[in-house]
């Protein structure tokens, strides 16, 4: 039997309908804060995810799906958001037009262990903001994805962690302290984080290992390293989500996965996901869009799991509620097509069966999950009347044939 590519998933209405509300409750919030939609392609040469990503970081070492297309070029599946972005910036000539502010939706895919939260092809949402040096833009960015949680009803689930990576000279400082003190207990360290220690160290305070983290435990902080300009940086930012009422808490040992990041690392988690506890994770960038040749553009942004907030939001967004047009005997099957048509012109989600007895029909007006079903024999029909049947109580009203809508209407809204 033909199964499914391990870690990809099918969105069955039910998940779907959960994808749909993240993404449009994301989309509108966003644009509220001066987002705006783009839609950037599923695949990049891969060299926009090596140049952006970092050549040592996981995504690019371990996780991409690389292949050569039929010409000969080397190609990716896109692992993330901003390189894509980033990239259209350049090769748009945007950047005579910053400061500008984007919000994405779409696949990514990684070749990761698939567990619960973590998948080969998921779901992102994103915003990036790229022209804005000042740090209330990171402030903004932030308050951004606290308001689309706040609207997804899971704001009181989640924690915001943030914390600062500082500027080159804070982070070059920091990096010779924190090499120091790891070669210090090189043999406790994963294999991983020895291979990390000369090439990018800070990557090993991310790092998920048991022994790792007893080691990073008491390793030096960052914050003792930073110089005014970024203490300062961190302060402003800081401020701004006081003034906002946006809670956090900050986390000294919060490093991003990614090389770009600089100054603002931030991340929403929440334990009611176990070990994939992430749901809103992002940075300032600063020095992205010129690691990719175009200019220096600073940029602050986000991307969000929507597999992990679909788990999150229960019954959110749910479906309208559907009516069942239930005819009884035979022959009305037409008279219930053009009802049915009727009703749906009127606004109405309408589920409609043409086989089996007044007992199939009403269990399938029930599978379906209808709040309401209107039935009609020929009696009514010769009557001009149908009777409107509300599934939850069994109460039932005879209605004038021209009066269904409006009925209809009162008993979805009681
Ligand atoms: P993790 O530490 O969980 O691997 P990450 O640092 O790789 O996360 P980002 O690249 O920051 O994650 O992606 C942002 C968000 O996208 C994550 O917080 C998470 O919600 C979601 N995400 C990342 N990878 C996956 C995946 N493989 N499956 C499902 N969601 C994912
Ligand atoms: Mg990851």
């Amino acid at each position: 039997m033909l199964q499914p590519v391990r870690g990809t998933h099918d969105l069955l209405p039910d998940d779907a309908r959960r994808h749909r509300f993240v993404t449009d409750t994301a989309r509108e919030t966003a644009l509220r804060f001066g987002f705006r939609e783009i839609a950037t392609p599923i695949f990049e040469f891969t060299e926009v995810f090596t140049r952006t990503l970092g050549e040592t970081s996981d995504i690019v070492t371990k996780e991409m799906y690389t292949f050569l297309d039929q010409g000969g070029d080397s190609l990716t599946l896109r692992p993330e958001g901003t390189a894509g972005v980033a990239r259209a910036l350049i090769s748009g000539g945007l950047a005579q037009n910053l400061p500008l502010k984007f919000f994405y939706a779409g696949p990514m895919f990684r070749y990761e262990r698939p567990q619960k939260g973590r998948l080969r092809q998921f779901h992102q949402i994103g915003v990036e903001c790229l022209g804005q040096q000042h740090p209330f833009a990171d402030a903004e960015a932030i308050a951004a994805g606290a308001a689309i949680l706040d609207l997804l009803g899971v704001g009181g689930k989640v924690t915001l962690e943030i914390n600062t990576l500082g500027d080159t000279e804070s982070r070059l400082a920091y990096r010779t302290e924190l090499v120091a003190y790891l070669e210090k207990f090189r043999d406790d360290l994963s294999s991983e984080s020895r291979e990390r220690l000369a090439r990018n160290p800070l990557r090993i305070l991310d790092s998920k290992n048991k022994d790792d983290r007893a080691v990073i435990a008491n390793a030096p902080v960052f914050s003792d390293f930073l110089t005014d300009d970024a203490a300062a940086f961190f302060a402003t930012v800081c401020r701004g989500l006081d003034g906002l009422g946006i809670g956090y808490v900050v986390n000294p040992r919060l490093v991003r996965g990614l090389d770009y990041y600089c100054h603002t690392a931030f991340e929403f988690t929440t334990d009611a996901l176990g070990a994939q506890g992430t749901v809103l994770a992002g940075g300032r960038y600063d020095g992205l869009i010129r690691s990719m040749g175009g200019p220096s553009v600073p940029g602050v942004g986000w991307a969000a799991g929507i597999e992990r907030l679909s788990m999150l939001i229960g019954d959110a967004g749910a479906d309208p509620a559907a009516i069942a047009v239930v005819p009884v005997g035979d022959g009305l099957d037409d008279k219930a097509l053009t009802l049915a048509a009727t009703l749906r012109r009127a606004g109405f989600r309408v589920e409609t069966t043409f086989q089996g007895n007044l007992k199939k029909r009403m269990k399938f007006a029930d599978k379906v999950g209808a709040r309401c079903a209107v039935i009609f024999g020929e009696d009514e029909v010769k009557k001009g009347v149908l009777t409107l049947r509300d599934l939850r109580t069994g109460a039932q009203e005879e209605v004038v044939e021209g009066e269904i809508g409006r009925a209809v209407s009162r008993l979805l809204t009681s």
